[in-house]
């Protein structure tokens, strides 16, 4: 099998529920929250659960390379202000080192927001330190850094932004990126033509390159072509559109790495990942 999707389950009653609702959808692949994504403070994971979760990955076939944390949406390492900032060095720490603790690879998070206080180029190489800071202190993590629909003053809208933030990171063995397909058309790429696609990507990696292509975010998106405005929609029934996926699901561009379904209705996961490979010729 060459593409590795799941979906972004919960992980609601410890981290180990996160595997069977991955297996409950067919998945071969799955996203989660190992810490309250709306809390600054978490409690440590206890060796006991890191213990289950390892072993229960193992039993029920899922590979750690196909399992992609997302951090918490509180953290903004870009941030000008003081406090923010602090914590969010904190956190994104704690995030980085659970992941390593888990046994697993990638940790997915968005860049930042400069929330018009400090310029664009400031914040992407504030935010590079801040990787240099948080690889340093663990191993075996790569931090997969996710484009944005360029809401608000959030940065990662534009291949350009991943770019300099690649070029900010001392290790590049550990520097990563994933494309959420919402966010890419939300911020002006527009991928519902079989032209705009293979403009996209030809571009991704004229600027980024796909060797740093970690994992993908596979949504539909309920808003236009560069509205910047991040709303996700089920797989079909967005602007994207039916044909992007057959493109996408054919394309070994996007083989062995995880490919995570956001989309809203967690009832149709099951059915969207069925009909996502049976587009496979
Ligand atoms: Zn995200
Ligand atoms: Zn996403």
């Amino acid at each position: 099998m060459s593409k590795y999707i799941g979906a972004h389950v919960s992980a609601s009653g410890g981290i180990c529920n996160a595997i069977l609702n991955a297996e409950a959808i067919g998945a071969n692949a799955f996203a989660l929250f190992t810490r309250n994504q709306r809390s600054w403070v978490s409690k440590p994971l206890d060796a006991e659960e890191i213990a289950a979760f390892r072993k229960l990955l193992v039993e029920r076939g899922f590979e750690p390379r196909y399992v992609l944390p997302h951090d918490s949406y509180l953290i903004n390492l870009g941030s000008p202000d003081e406090e923010t900032f602090q914590k969010s060095r904190a956190a994104f720490l704690d995030e980085m080192q659970r992941a390593e603790q888990l046994g697993l690879q990638l940790l997915n998070f968005h860049p930042g927001s400069h929330l018009k206080k400090i310029s664009e180029e400031e914040c992407l190489d504030q935010i590079a330190r801040e990787i240099n800071l948080a690889l340093d202190k663990t191993q075996g993590v790569t931090a997969v850094i996710e484009n944005t629909a360029g809401q608000g003053s959030n940065l990662g809208y534009r291949f350009e932004h991943l770019a300099r933030l690649i070029e900010g990171v001392n290790d590049k063995s550990r520097v990563g990126v994933c494309i959420d397909t919402c966010h890419t058309i939300a911020a002006g790429y527009d991928i519902s033509t079989e032209m705009g696609y293979n403009f996209c990507f030809e571009e991704f990696e004229r600027i980024v390159g796909f060797k740093y292509l970690r994992a993908i975010h596979l949504n539909d998106s309920m808003k236009a072509t560069g509205s910047h405005v991040d709303r996700h929609a089920s797989l079909g029934n967005g602007t994207i559109g039916k044909p992007f996926f057959s493109w996408f699901m054919n394309d070994p561009r996007f083989d062995d790495m995880p490919i995570i379904l956001e989309t809203p209705d967690p009832t149709l996961w099951k059915d969207e990942i069925a009909w996502l490979r049976s587009l496979q010729r």
